[in-house]
């Protein structure tokens, strides 16, 4: 591939790049929500003591194996086993990746 062509794909793959990858404010906002304010467009959640239960977005099942703990502001599933934070929701639910410097450090537990 001649140079030039090389950098003109490397610049779309840049710019797609910064489409789809959310900045670090965006997440930062994210993080301040209430877990259960991410989740709710997406699951039907039922409160059950201290945590919420819902079908599990990420594995088909017809009783709730999906928990929200809003004191924790963490979600997991007793099914598939996923679970962490909001921003591992997003990312886990609308497939794309979130890394940023700050957040890469971060383990994300599935
Ligand atoms: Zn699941």
């Amino acid at each position: 591939m001649p140079p030039e062509v090389l950098r003109t794909v490397n610049h779309s793959l840049l710019e797609y790049l910064g489409h789809i990858m959310i900045s670090e404010s965006t997440i930062n906002k994210v993080r301040e929500l209430p877990i259960e304010e991410i989740i709710r467009p997406y699951v039907k959640l039922s409160k059950k003591g201290s945590s919420l239960m819902g079908l599990c977005p990420f594995h088909e099942e017809r009783t709730g194996s999906f928990s929200v703990s809003p004191s924790k502001n963490l979600f997991h599933c007793f099914g598939c086993d996923r679970g962490g934070d909001g921003i591992t929701f997003i990312m886990e639910k609308e497939g794309f990746p979130l890394w940023t410097p700050s957040s890469s450090s971060r383990s994300v537990t599935r």
